[in-house]
């Protein structure tokens, strides 16, 4: 049985944060700061009626999870790992986006194992199945995979992330190149 890895979508794979800017920007929303420098700072930064906006089915919401960019090297990694390890996508995107979610894994020639979506409520370490490690680019999901599975978990450095220290040393390995995790994963986890 091939290993199980897991990997985020979002900030990982998907660039949602540039998505989420172009969308309200051609909305003619402005929005300082390019990209975010913490976590849900794009929420801080524009209105109620836009943030519902973007999330609304007759707003934005198919369009954020499926026409935006992507991180090419971690799709180009992803290719590459999914021949001998099985890929899990372990996402907190909400389950009706799931045929987004699908045509665009599809589009990039990614074929996952599964693809979970987390529940609200619910921590991506409680989700099945477990994974070898994870590549997770939230900081508070990254602690609670590595502090409660105690599995090492690749953080790629994003400017909502990169000024963090974590509590879970030397499980959590920031990275710059998703060559780093393919190679850790080939020697440690793939046998
Ligand atoms: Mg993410």
């Amino acid at each position: 049985m091939k290993p199980f890895v897991g990997v985020d979508l979002d900030g990982c794979l998907y660039n949602w944060d540039a998505t989420a800017r172009e969308l309200l920007q051609n909305r003619g929303v402005i929005i300082p700061s390019d990209p975010s420098q913490y976590w849900d700072q794009i929420r801080d930064q524009i209105t109620e009626k836009d943030w519902k906006w973007l999330w609304s089915s007759r707003g934005a919401r198919q369009r954020l999870f499926e026409d935006g960019s992507s991180f090419p090297d971690g799709i180009g990694a992803v290719r590459e790992l999914q021949d001998s390890a099985n890929i899990v996508i372990v996402t907190k995107r909400p389950r009706d986006v799931t045929p987004a979610t699908l045509r665009w894994l599809a589009d990039q020639e990614l074929l996952p194992h599964t693809v979970v979506h987390v529940p609200p409520g619910s921590h991506k370490h409680e989700i099945m199945p477990r994974c070898a490690t994870y590549v997770e680019d939230n900081p508070s999901y990254a602690e609670g995979l590595a502090g409660n599975l105690g599995v090492t978990v690749h953080l790629p450095r994003r400017t909502w992330n990169e000024e963090l220290h974590f509590s879970s040393d030397g499980l959590i390995r920031p990275f710059d190149r998703w060559s780093e995790v393919t190679q850790w994963v080939k020697k440690h986890i793939v046998k």
